[in-house]
């Protein structure tokens, strides 16, 4: 596929105002339970409205998006004042946010400190496509895990991000879409979940959500309220490089789809390119995957493979795929591996990614490979950046350079 650096792509850095840093607690995040218990604990709700007042809260935070107090109506002055005093419903600060040619934003988010450490950035990639739309979400501030073709590994994890920093970043990007009701909408109505621009959600920016398993579960159980957020688990996916242990609590606990970055069929292989797999060998893995609650061939597991000239995309790497997923309702995801300044690998060439998918078709599986999407500005996978780590500018050079070359390129 033609590919070309779009100077013009839109960035708007500094440009959209900072709220102010919370220093209240915020009620985005919480249970309902842990909110009544909030607003009781402050004397700002009476124990016996509780129930009724998170009823109306959860309705403006989640359907209608508000995020200040002011905007809620039906609620009275007096008892919005008490709200405004003691806790945040605001936005974090968007620090930059670009738009590439083919229409997929990438927003760079500043979160407060947390305790005694400093403010982190991380990144939210949205990728509209026809009739629906896929937000990817962070849910660490860099990784622990080292997975040698990615960029995220080679960063230090900084910290976990909260419940209400994942869910932040759902709630800004359908703010910035204007993905939600507008104020003239009655208060309690329902809003429909058909039309959205934000249709899916996929964990699979930066980190690795199941380290990060409490905080990513309570934001995921919001995401997919029925009385909320309301989005469908069946368009939820959770991408993980193979927590074995928390994979069966994602079944239990969670429910959302899943995805698993597979990218090699052997253990060898595998121990070299996700290190997590000499912990949780391909055994354990594919047993996890096997006894995933609801598999069926409408709910299928993805598989996802990233392409790496040499390494792991020969025919009999395909063959050794199809054989290891036998038995498992599941779609293979091939990734084009997107390069970085420093990276130890190149992107398998065009003709053989289609040689590798024909053969997976053949097998049966629908194979799609994932276009890339956003390049101009560096919103693909594995490129996702916190601030600490931006890359400077003559790294961005190279890298511009190397996609030009075709490295990397499909
Ligand atoms: N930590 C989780 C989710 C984040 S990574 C996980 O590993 O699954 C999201 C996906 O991007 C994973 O499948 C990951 O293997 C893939 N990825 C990482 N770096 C990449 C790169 N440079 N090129 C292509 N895909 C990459
Ligand atoms: Fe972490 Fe996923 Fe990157 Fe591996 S691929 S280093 S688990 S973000």
């Amino acid at each position: 596929m033609a590919f070309s650096l779009d100077l013009t792509a839109d960035s708007t850095r500094n440009a959209l105002r900072p709220s102010t840093a919370p220093e209240k607690p915020s009620l985005i995040g919480l249970t309902r339970a842990e909110m009544a218990e909030a607003l009781v604990a402050t004397g700002v709700v009476p124990e016996r409205q509780a129930k009724m007042r998170v009823q109306q809260l959860w309705h403006w935070l989640y359907v209608r998006g508000v995020s200040d107090f002011a905007h809620m109506f039906n609620i009275s002055k007096d008892l919005r004042a008490a709200l405004a005093e003691h806790f945040a419903i605001s936005r974090p600060e968007i620090v930059e946010e670009q738009i590439s040619n083919d229409g997929t934003r990438k927003w760079l988010f500043r979160f407060p400190p947390r305790g005694a450490g400093r403010p982190v950035e991380i990144e939210t990639v949205y990728i509209p496509e026809e009739g629906r739309g896929t937000l990817c979400i962070s849910s660490q501030v860099g990784c622990t895990l080292t997975c040698s073709f990615c960029h995220t590994g080679t960063q230090k994890l900084v910290r976990n991000l909260t419940a209400e920093e994942i869910l932040a970043q759902l709630l800004s990007a359908r703010d910035r879409l204007g993905d939600f009701p507008d104020r003239d909408t009655p208060a309690g109505a329902i809003v429909p979940s058909e039309g959205r621009k934000v249709s899916n959600i996929v964990m699979m920016g930066m980190g690795e959500p199941l380290y990060n398993f409490d905080a990513v579960k309570k934001a995921l159980l919001i995401a997919s309220d029925g009385d909320g957020l309301a989005l469908s688990k069946r368009r939820i996916t959770l991408s993980t490089s193979g927590v074995v242990p928390e994979i069966y609590r994602t079944g239990e606990e969670i429910g959302v789809m899943l995805a698993i970055s597979l990218h090699a069929t052997n253990d060898d292989l595998r121990d070299l390119l996700v290190p997590i797999n000499k912990k949780f060998p391909l055994k354990e893995l594919m047993k996890a995957c096997r006894e995933y609650p609801g598999l069926s061939n409408a709910r299928r597991i993805t598989f996802e493979y990233v392409m790496l000239k040499d390494v792991n995309d020969s025919l009999e790497d395909a063959k050794a795929l199809v054989q290891l997923l036998k038995g498992i309702p599941a779609k293979i995801n091939l990734i084009p591996f997107n390069p970085w300044p420093g990276s130890n690998y190149q992107c398998s060439d065009w003709e053989q990614i289609e040689k590798f998918a024909d053969y997976i078709n053949a097998a049966g599986y629908a194979s799609p490979i994932r276009t890339p999407r956003g390049r101009d500005i560096l919103a693909a996978c594995g490129q996702l950046k916190s601030e600490s780590e931006r890359l400077k500018k003559s790294e961005r050079l190279a890298l511009e350079a190397m996609m030009i070359a075709g490295h990397g390129e499909a």
